[in-house]
Formats: C-alpha cells, sequence, structure tokens
C-alpha cells in the first residue's frame, strides 16, 4: 500500500488516473492488517485495490467524474467492495473516468484528462481510462473498471493490460452507478490473466441487493487455467477483421490465431451476420436506460446544487444545466427522444428486435464452438484532443465491444502486439458463465 502511494505521488501528475486517494484509511487498515499471522493471509490479504469512481466507498467521494456529484460521500460499499475487503484488499482510491462511463477516451472526465502512460500523447481508452492507465502504469497492480459497451476491455486494449467483461449478472451491480442497468457490469483490470481470475472470483455471485445478479456456481476461475488449449474450437467472425482494421491490428490478431492453432486448437471462420447494426442498437438502448437512470440527479439528493433560483423546477433545470458535461447531455436527449410516444416504435423498440438477433447470432455460434476471438478495437489508441469535435468517429470505436454487452456473454482483452509504441489487444469471447474456458485460453500466451 504504501508503495502504491509512493507511485502515485511520483507518477500521477502527468498519467491523471487517481481522483479520490484514501491515504489515512488505507495506510491504518494496512498498519493493522501487517499484525495477521501469515497462516491467516488468503491470496488477495493486504494488496492495494484502485476502484472506478462509478462504484460507491462509504465516506470516500464519488463523483462518477462529474460535477453533478461533486462532494457526494456514499454512505455504504458497493457489493463489490464489501467483497473485496473481505477478502483482504485495501482500496487506496478512486480512479478516473468519462463521465458516468460514457466515453472511450476518457476525455469526457469532468475533472481531468488521463494520459496513456506507453505514449502521454494518446488517450488511455474509456471510460474505464484510469482503471486501465493506473495498472498500466504500475500504480497499482489490480483495479475495479465498469464495462457498459467496451469500458473494461477496449481501455485495457489501448494500455496494453488484462480487462474482463463478465457475463450479465456474474457480478453484483448493487452500488454501481447504473449507466445503462441492462448492459453494466463491474470486472477486474490487472497485469496478467491469473491476477484477473482470482478478483474476479472475490466479487462474484448472487447478491439479495441485485435481482439482476445471477443464482449461478461460482467455480474456481484459477483452477480453470489448466494450460492445455488441445481440441478446443475456436471462432473467428469475418465482420470482426473487416474493413476499418488497421493492417497492425489485423496482423498482430492473426499471429495471435496462429498461436492459438500451434497449441493444438482449431479454429475456422463463422459469422456473426448482425454485427453491423450493433452500434447502432447500442447507442439507442444505452442511452434511453442512462436517460432514465440519470433523472435521479436532481439536487435535492446528491453532491451538486445550482445556487441563486427562483423556485424547485429552476432548481433541477438549473442543477442539471450546470452539472452534467456535454456528452451524458447528448446521451439523455437522444435517449429521452427514443423513448417517446411517437419515436418508440421506430427506435427504442426496434433496436429490442435487434438485441434480440444480435443474441442469437452468439447462441448460434457458441453451440458448435468454445469460444470466439478476434481485434478487441479496429485501431491502438488515438490522440488525445484527435476526435474531441466528432462524437461519432469516437463512438465507431466500439463496434467490436458492443455486441457481446448486448448479448450478455463474457469477454476478455489481452495484449498481442504493438503498433509502434501502443500496445494492441486481443478479445476472447466465451458463452455464458464460461468465464473459466476464456481465462484458460488467455493465459495460454502466458
Ligand atoms: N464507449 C461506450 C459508450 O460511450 C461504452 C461505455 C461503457 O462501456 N461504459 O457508451
Amino acid at each position: 500500500t504504501a508503495e502504491a502511494f509512493a507511485r502515485i505521488d511520483a507518477l500521477d501528475g502527468e498519467v491523471g488516473a487517481f481522483l479520490a486517494l484514501n491515504k489515512e484509511t488505507a495506510t491504518a487498515q494496512a498498519a493493522e492488517m501487517d499484525q495477521v499471522p501469515f497462516s491467516e493471509r488468503g491470496p488477495l490479504f493486504g494488496l492495494p485495490i484502485g476502484v472506478k469512481d462509478n462504484i460507491v466507498t462509504e465516506g470516500l467521494e464519488t463523483t462518477c467524474a462529474s460535477k453533478i456529484l461533486e462532494g457526494f460521500n456514499p454512505i455504504y460499499d458497493a457489493t463489490v467492495v464489501q467483497k473485496l475487503r473481505a477478502a483482504g484488499m485495501i482500496t487506496v482510491g478512486k480512479v478516473n473516468m468519462d463521465e458516468f462511463a460514457m466515453g472511450s477516451a476518457n476525455e469526457n472526465s469532468s475533472i481531468k484528462p488521463v494520459h496513456n502512460p506507453w505514449n502521454f500523447n494518446h488517450v488511455p481508452g474509456g471510460s474505464s481510462g484510469g482503471s486501465a492507465a493506473a495498472v498500466a502504469a504500475g500504480e497499482v497492480p489490480f483495479t475495479l473498471g465498469s464495462d457498459t459497451g467496451g469500458s473494461i476491455r477496449q481501455p485495457a486494449a489501448y494500455c496494453g493490460v488484462v480487462g474482463m467483461k463478465p457475463t450479465y449478472g456474474r457480478v453484483s451491480r448493487f452500488g454501481l452507478v447504473a449507466f445503462a442497468s441492462s448492459l453494466d457490469q463491474i470486472g477486474p483490470i490487472t497485469r496478467n490473466v491469473r491476477d484477473n481470475a482470482l478478483i474476479l472470483e472475490a466479487i462474484s455471485g448472487v447478491d439479495e441487493h441485485d435481482s439482476t445478479s445471477a443464482n449461478v456456481e461460482v467455480p474456481s476461475f484459477v483452477d480453470a487455467i489448466t494450460g492445455d488449449i488441445k481440441g478446443l474450437k475456436i471462432a473467428v467472425p469475418k465482420e470482426y477483421l473487416a474493413e476499418g482494421v488497421s493492417d497492425a491490428v489485423r496482423n498482430s490478431v492473426q499471429q495471435a490465431i496462429d498461436t492459438l492453432k500451434g497449441l493444438g486448437a482449431t479454429v475456422d471462420e463463422v459469422s456473426l451476420p448482425h454485427s453491423k447494426y450493433a452500434l447502432a442498437a447500442y447507442y439507442i438502448l444505452s442511452s434511453s436506460e442512462a436517460s432514465s437512470n440519470l433523472a435521479r440527479f436532481d439536487g435535492i439528493r446528491y453532491g451538486f446544487r445550482a445556487e441563486n433560483v427562483a423556485n424547485l423546477e429552476e432548481l433541477y433545470t438549473q442543477t442539471r444545466a450546470q452539472g452534467f458535461g456535454d456528452e451524458v447531455k447528448r446521451r439523455i436527449m437522444l435517449g429521452t427522444y427514443s423513448l417517446s410516444a411517437g419515436t418508440y416504435d421506430a427506435y427504442y423498440k426496434k433496436a429490442q428486435q435487434v438485441r434480440t438477433l444480435i443474441k442469437k447470432d452468439f447462441d448460434d455460434v457458441f453451440a458448435n464452438y468454445d469460444v470466439i476471438v478476434g481485434p478487441t478495437t479496429p485501431t491502438p489508441a488515438f490522440k488525445l484532443g484527435e476526435n474531441l469535435q466528432d462524437p461519432m468517429t469516437v463512438y465507431a470505436n466500439d463496434i467490436l465491444t458492443v455486441p457481446i454487452n448486448l448479448a450478455g456473454v463474457p469477454a476478455i482483452s489481452i495484449p498481442c502486439g504493438f503498433d509502434g509504441d501502443l500496445p494492441i489487444g486481443l478479445q476472447i469471447i466465451g458463452n455464458y458463465f464460461a468465464e473459466g474456458t476464456v481465462y484458460n485460453v488467455a493465459d495460454s500466451f502466458e
């Protein structure tokens, strides 16, 4: 813990990964835990972790990197935070993100941008940009992120670290500030696959506080790593290596696929025919859910409240006008529009129908294959500021990650090469609740 704080003090001025630090409490916890005999310590005992700032932490400011939550000190811990504490982990601080997890570059943080540790002129990805950069810079060995449409996997790919989006329902969302409730999942970002498996094991499981958490057994994900993938059936969707994927990404992913073949797996090309509609469906559905979830930020209950207002109506409108950033407002308007009586059938309902077809695409492939493999993103990290004026270009970055959230299946991003000084991510997608298989394939590269 002391080492993590020293490293944060030395580097974070340039990286920008941390928002609130938990120095006093964490240091006191660590000192107390030093007294516990080694025989009583589990595998995660005493290890420092950074927590994304949309996961509530008791008494530690939680802002979702939004002005509207300035000064909000939660009165309870999220289930994942409770579970990590029970496993002996120490929360050293809250990590930066895109405001309310909306973004792919961490440039929508209302507090400060995050810089990619591999090249400070490039973005770390988003929305869990702080989570990925903190691990890549060696500030902390582990962080938690959240993934609604790629927000764990895409920054993990851009920063050359390991990021897992579990099956929808695997991890409790209790205490995760909701963006799009039917898509959101919490997951670990780590330096290697085994660490990742260990942390997912600790945070998984049914929770009475989250009715969408799944009552399925949590196996040992670490034990699932056998080092043997002989005979495993791997599918490579042709849509994931199509136009828009850079040569460097295509070559690195191809090499990774050849490595898997060399280890005894069989590889076939398959099709996920509805992939081309995923991005449109995702942005309609996630914005619709966000417009409803973000209605609670009204200036009465949490954080920031506008001053000098004439009446209650103006208190609401002024708090929201001043408290939310541009991207959040864009999503609320888009979502409110697609849920309106005159447009519901054409947008929201149509997007739900597309979602069902996308889920069926995955079911069809998983009837015959163990995992699906492809790139995490079409290109490596872009330059800070490069796409600031152009939300559509940024949205296009999520084309290979959003279908996974729409279907609800698990997927990991692991490093598989470089383009110059920028890392490239390989995405390994599994069937529902088959995280163990995903980890086993991922670990075969290590
Ligand atoms: N980039 C996507 C978005 O902006 C995904 C965000 C996420 O997964 N939280 O919505």
